[in-house]
């Protein structure tokens, strides 16, 4: 076994919250290592997540715009067709482009980068199986757990990654399926069903819960809801599934209500499992050095994200909160910055939720349920898209901005835009929020004609006023 130098910061883990927090760490001046397992640096996020899902749903978005748009804006061709493989080599291209970049910024900013799996020995002593044989041990006086999620299994459901696949597998189809069964309506299951339903497959999207995506604004969430049915998805909420039958051509679901109630058998080509994902701490030794978990297998960690071992931390997926790679992000950065001695901080009603799907649906702060069940006096400010002129001028208007504000102050307390491109448009709201601004703040603010952003401009107008386009 070879031992590397003692270091100030040890990341095991290299996706948004591991990469990040290695590369402050040693802008800040600490001696920093980053194992990482996978091979590739990036994480869930580049590798198998945020980037190739964004490629595909963007290459998907093109063949359905050319299929079902460009004719009414007078662009014509005699045929358009999918090529899957080279649909796929552009999502390989932009993943492998991406996560290289991050190996050159490990250069640029001298962390070093172990590629292995990491265990802990002790609580400042880590032993790295290394990709290519062989065993590291990995010294450090400060260790930041960064390992992330993996797919929430269904019991009784067996991926195989070919007829039933995870999010990896929906992201790597080789053929397009006739009939997709989505199990989960969160929004990775809504976004690789978006996908292929774009290019031809029935996609059908079976829901325990009452509802799409629990954390999104209700009045919002039924528009989006409608607005995905227009493009022919199926849903089927408080719905359950019993169990899936691979035995013959094609996989047959059994399902129940949520509730109890008769069965039906529903067919698929391809079931995605897409139930949520589950904190990633297998084979680490977290039982070993005694770092204490939640019921969930998520790590516990203070404001300082210091969890009950002294020098061991814990930021991203693998901690309460959004699961979310920018949340893994600002975990990364508040948490070196304790290690160097300095202040951090992440306020996780700030994180802004996107779903990518088209329209996009986008929101930061309060839903107007929460707003409601903590009793604030507020008001709603409204404004759609079919009076917005850009949207108008480019037909694509559907969808709208609602802004919440605090009745007695107009402090915005949430904001919530399904457009295209909403996950754009956003974070003006994110940035007003943080900053504590009323609803006329973002009004009286100069908004370039003709955009989108308009629409949030004129639903803050609505909220203490009257907005001048409708
Ligand atoms: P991860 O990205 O999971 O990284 C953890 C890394 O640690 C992994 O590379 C793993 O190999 C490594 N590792 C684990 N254990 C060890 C060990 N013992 N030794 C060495 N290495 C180890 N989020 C968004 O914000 N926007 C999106 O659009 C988005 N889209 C998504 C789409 C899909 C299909 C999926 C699955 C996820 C998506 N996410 C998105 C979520 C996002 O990917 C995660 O929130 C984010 O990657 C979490 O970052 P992390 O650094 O905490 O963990």
């Amino acid at each position: 076994a070879t031992s590397s130098d003692d270091n100030d910061v040890v990341v095991i883990g290299g996706g948004p919250g591991g990469y990040v927090a290695a590369i402050k760490a040693a802008q800040l001046g600490l001696k920093t290592t980053c194992i990482e397992k996978r091979g590739t640096l990036g994480g869930t996020c580049l590798n198998v997540g945020c980037i190739p899902s964004k490629a595909l749903l963007h290459s998907s978005h093109m063949y359905h715009e050319a299929t079902h748009s460009f004719a009414s804006h007078g662009v014509k061709f005699s045929s358009v067709e999918v090529d899957l493989p080279a649909m796929m080599g552009q999502k390989d291209k932009a993943v492998s482009n991406l996560t290289k970049g991050i190996e050159g910024l490990f250069k640029k900013n001298k962390v070093n980068y172990v590629k292995g799996y990491g265990k802990f020995v002790s609580p400042s002593e880590v032993s790295v199986d290394n990709v290519d044989g062989g065993n590291t041990v990995v010294k450090g006086k400060n260790i930041i757990i960064a390992t992330g999620s993996d797919v929430k299994s269904l019991p009784g459901v067996t991926i195989d990654e070919e007829r039933i696949v995870s999010s990896t597998g929906a992201l790597a189809l080789k053929e397009i399926p006739k009939r997709l069964v989505v199990i989960g309506a969160g929004y990775i299951g809504l976004e690789m069903g978006s996908v292929w339903g774009r290019l031809g497959s029935q996609v059908t999207v079976v829901e325990f819960a009452p509802d799409i995506v629990p954390t999104m604004d209700a009045e919002v969430r039924k528009q989006f809801q409608r607005a995905l049915e227009k493009q022919k998805m199926k849903f089927m909420l408080k719905t359950k599934v019993v169990s899936v039958d691979t035995s013959g051509d094609t996989v047959k679901l059994t399902l129940e209500p949520s509730a109890g109630g008769d069965q039906t058998i529903l067919e698929a080509d391809v079931v995605l499992v897409s139930a949520g994902r589950v904190p990633f701490t297998a084979g680490l030794g977290l039982e070993k050095i005694g770092v204490e978990t939640d019921k969930g297998g998520r790590i516990l960690v203070n404001h300082k994200f210091a969890t009950n071992v002294p020098g061991v931390y814990a930021i991203g997926d693998v901690i309460p909160g959004p699961m979310l790679a920018h949340k893994a992000e600002e975990d990364g950065v508040a948490c070196v910055e304790f290690i160097a001695g300095k202040e951090g901080h992440v306020d996780y009603d700030m994180v802004p939720g996107v779903v990518y799907t088209h329209p996009e649906v986008a929101y930061v702060g309060k839903t107007e349920e929460q707003v409601k069940s903590l009793g604030i006096d507020y008001r709603v400010g409204k404004f759609p898209f079919m009076a917005n002129s850009r949207a108008k001028a480019i037909d694509d208007a559907e969808g709208i901005v609602k802004i919440l504000a605090e009745k007695e102050t107009d402090k915005i307390l949430g904001v919530h835009i399904m457009s295209p491109n909403a996950g754009e448009l956003i974070h003006e709201a994110v940035l007003a929020l943080q900053y504590g601004a009323s609803s006329e703040d973002i009004a009286r603010t100069c908004h370039a004609h003709p955009t989108m952003s308009e629409a949030v401009k004129e639903a803050a107008m609505a909220t203490y006023d009257k907005p001048i386009h409708i």
